[in-house]
């Protein structure tokens, strides 16, 4: 009983002295509060009194008025400041002396400004100078500063004897704690034992701890640069020193008692998170991490924080302390990154492992709307609510590290929301950056709502504009300017044997080795845009290559086309292997055919099976107005539209060189057809040609227009002239016709002067009339003749069936005479029926067998008269005779009109038979001829139409 007596009165003693302690501790707590308050009211004293002495000097210099009420305020405010130190010091009367010093010395200062603001008022700056200038006025204020000084240290002083004093009797109630425990060490010597050594143990410690707690309250108040405070087992908020003030914004009045998660939004209040962080703090004895903490104004920033559990001796949690670093404002980070964050073009996000935007760039505040505060320490799924944060925060199974390697250089694609609520298209690039506080990860953000428009734009347009592609006649395929094929025609699959698929995406390398790629992508001094800029709308020449392997030459024509990615390149791409097989040709064919060809009078051009131009010459190209260039390579259907080339190729049945031979050697007339669409007469003589590359076609072409005209105007002189004939035929007749009268006249009157008075006058006389009757019957036959002669022009007689032989019979009986005098023998075979005019058929067997009797030899004359068919539907007819034959010089002359070959007084005749004749033959449409031997007789012949011909 005794022992458990002793053991209560020892644990009442214990628990006197704990209080005690405690009660200490608080006080001493307590004073340490009031000498920070004390010191924060000089500080706060001293800075408006120095603003109360700029704004005296503003007003000095400038005589300003809103300087004297700024004056004036400081002023007030001042002597509100000297109360509050005044209220604080109220218990010590020593600083109660050194307050009023310092007091006085600041009313003194202060009076003197007004006596110098009242002179500046009333006498101008240069008196208020002067009196400034010879003035104690600095005195008074280093004496103010001397006071102020005092009073700082008087409270340190008192702060240091304070803490010693408490110390002391913490000192002296730890000794009555361990006499105390000694008596129980008597009573029960175990439990003595336990209690003496533990309360030792606590003594110690409480030592060491209430040492650093007054050198730390010392040290940790000044820190600006990282908040300290101290926290309660339970988070309440029990220091708090400058640095946290500047940061967080609460002076420590309205702070200090408060739960620390008022640092926290609420989405972090929510999750518990202050409450796990003093967890983790405890468990591991300190948690160190960074998030977004809320300031006094609500906005955010981002904090490294370190909170330590305090432990008293026997290990039992007491309080924490934290200490926070704003991130958002280190030179570590700031410095590194901001400068190159803000240049980039996109917006940069950082992002801590737990999806928390640490940095941002303005490009990022713009681009979501929001301000750069109200970004910092958010949930990056604010603005990218899918995707981005998935990727980033591990799922148990894999790191973040990992799980952002894989997403590295990828750029994905994902929506961003702005803060008004709008959604829009993404793309993002990340990249891990290595920190103090950790991966964090840079994101690259770029708005791509444009190109995905233009994306859209582009299949529309693909739809558009895919029929005009695929109705060139020339392969044509679109580049991008990294030199990756993005669009082609079915011609570029055929030309290069690909399917499109294998194309699309591959490097336009594949397909053109070389040049074109290298005039497209920049070689670092120029751009690409500027590269193509020079080859647009030239013909550029190179080499195809086809899946096979195979090259081909071909031309390329580039055009730039404004795609959603950059410029895009169009190229229009030609083979020319024909143009180009054709100029090699050319050049092998050259020194052979070159001069030849040049030489010849004619256009030349050179053809293949195909009706290709592969050679030309120089009249070829003046013929049809191209340049060489021009020509070769292009089909012949380009100038001789017509005719030709379907002359050339087979139609399937015979090959070209059989088509050819058909043509070989004649003259063909086409049109031809020049460059400026004219067309003109040709004629064409083909010729082949074997080369290497088969038969080719050598035509030589002839303009043929002045031919063509000349025949024009020989046709026009020759109807001018038939018309003149007619006209001359009509006015012989005429003639002929009216000169009848007269000289009828002129022959019956000589005839009756010659009957009445022959032999009655003299000789003379007789001889002269007889002249006059011979020559006027001579003139009645010759314009008989020449009547009968026009007569055959302009009778419109009709051709019609006649019987030859009828009109051979009527002739010989108007023979008769003649043929019983001459005593003839005329024969004839039998003659066919003909296509002619009977009374002109018996004048011309009349005149030819008159003829046949008339110019004989002595001897019996013989005429015979045959009709032989010769060509198809025509007779031949001869009148052959054994006279005096006639030579062959005059075999013209004598069909002419007055022509004889003999005097009158040889043989009788006008000269004109044979003239009728020949006009009586052209009228039935034949012609008529002498074959003879002088001494041998004659044969005429001539050629009339069968009458079956009548049609
Ligand atoms: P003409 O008999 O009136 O002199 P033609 O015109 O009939 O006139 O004959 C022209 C000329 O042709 C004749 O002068 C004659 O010299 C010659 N001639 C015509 N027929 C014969 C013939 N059968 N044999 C020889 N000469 C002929």
């Amino acid at each position: 009983m005794l022992a458990f007596g002793a053991v209560a009165a020892v644990m009442v003693a214990m628990a006197s002295v704990a209080f005690r302690g405690t009660f200490m501790s608080n006080e001493s707590n307590r004073w340490a509060r009031h000498t920070v308050l004390v010191l924060g009211n000089l500080k706060t004293l001293i800075l408006d009194l120095s603003e109360t002495e700029s704004a005296y000097r503003g007003y000095i210099i400038s005589g300003d008025s809103t300087y004297l009420q700024s004056f004036r305020a400081k002023v007030l405010k001042v002597t509100l400041d000297e109360a509050a130190l005044h209220d604080a010091t109220v218990d010590n009367p020593d600083q109660e002396n050194a307050l009023t010093v310092l007091a006085t010395r600041i009313a003194e200062h202060t009076r003197l400004d007004e006596t110098i603001i009242n002179l500046r008022q009333a006498a101008g700056l240069e008196a208020a100078a002067k009196v400034i200038r010879d003035d104690a006025n600095p005195r008074t204020m280093a004496e103010i500063e001397d006071a102020a000084a005092k009073v700082r240290t008087e409270e340190l002083r008192l702060l240091a004897i304070r803490d010693a004093d408490a110390s002391r009797r913490s000192e002296q109630a730890n000794g009555i704690l361990v006499i105390g425990a000694t008596l129980g060490v008597l009573i029960i010597a175990i439990a003595g034992w336990r209690v003496n050594r533990d309360s030792q143990r606590r003594q110690f410690a409480e030592d060491a701890l209430r040492d650093s707690e007054i050198q730390s309250r010392m040290l940790v108040h000044e820190v600006q640069d990282y908040a300290i405070c101290m926290l309660s087992p339970e988070g309440r908020i029990v220091t708090w020193n400058e640095g946290a003030e500047r940061i967080t914004g609460y002076g420590a009045a309205e702070i200090v008692g408060h739960d620390f998660s008022c640092f926290y939004g609420p989405e972090d209040q929510q999750r518990g998170l202050p409450g796990d962080i003093l967890r983790t703090s405890i468990a591991d004895g300190r948690y160190e991490g960074q998030g977004p903490r809320v300031r006094k104004d609500g906005s955010r920033f981002i904090a490294n924080v370190t909170v330590t559990t305090l432990h008293d001796p026997d290990g039992i949690p007491r309080g924490f302390s934290e200490i926070t670093r704003d991130l958002t404002e280190t030179e570590g980070s700031a410095a590194k990154y901001r400068g190159l964050l803000e240049a980039a073009p996109d917006a940069m996000v950082v992002v801590n492992e737990g999806g928390d935007i640490v940095l941002l760039n303005v490009q990022a505040e713009r681009q979501f709307g929001y301000r750069r505060d109200e970004l910092l320490g958010q949930q990056v799924k604010n603005i990218i609510p899918e995707g981005f944060a998935e990727r980033l925060i591990s799922d148990g199974t894999r790191s973040t590290a990992d799980a952002l390697a894989q997403q590295i250089g990828t750029g994905i694609e994902l929506s961003g929301r702005r803060k008004t609520g709008g959604d829009f298209p993404i793309e993002i690039m990340l990249s891990p950056l290595h920190s103090a506080e950790g991966i964090l990860v840079t994101a690259a953000i770029r708005d791509i709502s444009v190109r995905k428009a233009a994306e859209g734009h582009l299949a529309q347009m693909e739809g558009r504009y895919r029929g005009l592609l695929e109705a060139a006649p020339d392969a044509i395929i679109v580049v991008n300017q990294a030199g990756d094929i993005v669009l082609l025609n079915v011609q570029a699959e055929m030309r290069f044997g690909y399917p499109r698929d294998e194309l699309i995406g591959q490097p336009v390398k594949n397909i053109i080795p070389e040049g074109f790629a290298e005039r497209l992508i920049a070689d670092g001094n120029r751009s690409a845009a500027e590269a193509l800029a020079q080859q647009i709308g030239t013909g550029i020449e190179l080499n195809g290559r086809r899946k096979n392997g195979d090259e081909f030459p071909i031309e390329m024509m580039l055009s730039p086309l404004d795609g959603a990615d950059g410029i895009l390149v169009t190229a229009a791409i030609r083979d020319i292997s024909v143009r180009k097989a054709a100029e090699r040709h050319l050049a092998q064919m050259e020194a052979r055919y070159r001069g030849l060809l040049e030489a010849a009078p004619d256009a030349m051009v050179v053809v293949n099976r195909l009706g290709e131009i592969v050679l030309l010459n120089v009249q070829a190209e003046k013929q049809f107005g191209y340049s060489r260039d021009e020509l070769l390579g292009q089909p012949v259907t380009n100038i001789v539209p017509e005719g030709f080339a379907e002359r050339l190729i087979a139609d399937g049945l015979r090959s070209a060189a059989d088509a050819l031979t058909q043509k070989i050697g004649m003259g063909i007339e086409l049109h031809g057809r020049r460059k400026n669409g004219s067309e003109f007469p040709i004629e064409i003589m083909l010729s082949p040609l074997e080369s290497t590359d088969g038969i080719l076609v050598t035509s030589a072409i002839r303009d043929i227009t002045m031919r063509k005209l000349t025949d024009v105007r020989l046709l026009q002189k020759m109807e001018e002239l038939n018309r003149s004939n007619q006209e001359l035929e009509q006015f012989a007749y005429i003639a002929s016709h009216d000169l009848q009268e007269p000289l009828r006249m002129v022959a019956g009157f000589t005839q009756l002067l010659s009957r009445r008075y022959k032999g009655r006058l003299d000789a003379d006389a007789d001889e002269f009339i007889a002249y006059a009757v011979d020559g006027a019957s001579r003139m009645q036959r010759l314009i008989q003749d020449l009547l009968t002669y026009s007569r055959v022009g302009t009778t419109k007689g009709i051709l019609r069936e006649t019987s030859s032989e009828q009109a051979l019979g009527q002739a010989l009986a108007n023979l008769n005479s003649s043929i019983k005098a001459a005593d003839a023998f005329v024969t004839h075979d039998p003659l066919p029926s003909v296509l002619g005019d009977e009374t002109q058929l018996i004048q011309l067997f009349q005149n030819l067998i008159g003829n046949a009797i008339k110019y004989q030899k002595p001897g019996v004359p013989r005429v015979h008269i045959s009709a032989a068919k010769c060509e198809l539907g025509r007779w031949m007819f001869s009148v052959r005779d054994n006279g005096i034959g006639i030579e062959q010089r005059y075999f013209e002359k004598i069909f002419g009109v007055f022509q004889r070959l003999h005097k009158r007084e040889e043989f009788s005749g006008t000269g004109i038979g044979l003239a009728i004749c020949k006009k009586i033959v052209e009228r039935h449409g034949g012609h008529i001829q002498v074959e003879s031997c002088p001494g041998h007789g004659s044969t005429f012949r001539f050629a009339l139409a069968d009458s079956a011909t009548i049609s």
